[in-house]
């Protein structure tokens, strides 16, 4: 099982932002802005590489969870990324949207 989905699971503890049935965020922990969240779909999907047409709804989310965190967390502005596949940077093997801010 990989790191996330034992977060996800609660195997690993973690301080976890925000939880529902089917997402968590959590504080990166070398975080490389003042914010910087990760916002994580429990399923167990490997990157954006590797996601399915039936996927589209789980990552969409993705972006919708984001906006309401900027929006009760009261941050003007930020930004969104997905490191996708080794070469671009990904390390975590489970698709996750940094959220990062100054
Ligand atoms: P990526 O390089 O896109 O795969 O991003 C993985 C991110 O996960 C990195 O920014 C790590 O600092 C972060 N990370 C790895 N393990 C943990 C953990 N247990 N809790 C919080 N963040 C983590
Ligand atoms: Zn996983």
């Amino acid at each position: 099982m990989c790191i996330f989905c034992s977060i996800a699971s609660h195997k690993i503890p973690s301080t976890l932002v925000y939880e529902d049935e089917k997402y968590i965020v959590l504080n990166d922990i070398h975080p490389k802005s003042r914010i910087h969240m990760l916002l994580i779909p429990k399923k167990h999907i490997e990157s954006i590489s590797h996601m399915s047409n039936e996927d589209q709804e789980t990552i969409g989310w993705l972006f919708l969870i984001a906006r309401n965190l900027g929006h009760e967390m009261q941050i003007p502005g930020y930004r969104l990324q997905f490191n996708v596949g080794k070469e671009g940077g990904q390390e975590v093997m489970h698709v996750h949207l940094h959220f990062l801010a100054d």
